[in-house]
């Protein structure tokens, strides 16, 4: 396991209050616990599931706060909502967003996922669609809080591709700005050096975690 002050001093040395997420959909509760007696407070699951089984398994008097990073199926939002996550982080269209927004009583915080690179693998808007759906979203949506956007960096071994994707994500972003948002979740292990580079407050790490 990654010693954890000195991967935050690293994080930190590129750009400070950079807010880091412990992706741990891959690793089990013990590992959780392991990783939270360093002090991570956040952790990353993609299936709600998951979430849950994670949280069933570890006291709530931690105070783990848990972010959903993956596609949400319809048929898993009641699940979700009843978990209370810290952050949505995969809203990827105006009909997800609202479909949570009517079943929700309470508001949730939420990030709206930027298909940057275009590639048909992954979930989002499209960043020519991102602005006027972040608006949208905000005009119909009322307890949909949303709070910034997260993406995927382009799955490419070229580096110049890779930051377009970043670069092209903070643009829309800083564009949102004026709107509230305040969160720009971009990198992972592979990439998190460069996607704070271009501006990224806020990484989800898994695989570098564990090794
Ligand atoms: C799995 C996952 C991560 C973490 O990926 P690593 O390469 O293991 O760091 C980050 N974000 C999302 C959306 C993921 O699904």
């Amino acid at each position: 396991m990654i010693n954890l002050k000195a991967l935050l001093e690293e994080i930190n040395s590129i750009k400070p209050d950079v807010r880091l997420i412990a992706v741990s959909k891959n690793v089990t509760s013990a590992e959780v616990l392991a990783l939270h007696a360093q002090g991570q407070l956040e952790y990353g699951e993609n299936r709600v599931q998951e979430m849950a089984k994670k949280q069933s398994e570890i006291s709530a008097a931690l105070d783990i706060r848990w972010h959903m990073i993956g596609r949400l199926q319809n048929n898993k939002i009641n699940q979700l909502i009843s978990l209370r996550p810290t952050l949505w982080q995969s809203c990827d269209s105006l009909e997800r967003a609202h479909e949570v927004d009517k079943r929700l009583n309470y508001k949730l915080d939420t990030l709206l996922q930027i298909n940057s690179a275009n590639e048909d693998t992954k979930q989002g808007v499209l960043p020519s669609n991102a602005i006027e759906t972040y608006l949208k979203i905000q005009e119909l949506c009322p307890n949909i809080n949303l709070k910034g956007i997260m993406s995927i960096g382009a799955h490419s071994d070229n580096e110049k591709e890779i930051q377009k994707s970043f670069e092209l994500s903070y643009k829309i972003y800083e564009e949102l700005k004026p709107h509230g948002a305040q969160i720009c979740s971009m990198g992972m292990s592979s990439d998190f050096k460069l996607a704070i580079k271009c501006g990224s407050n806020m990484i989800r790490l898994g695989t570098i975690l564990y090794v």
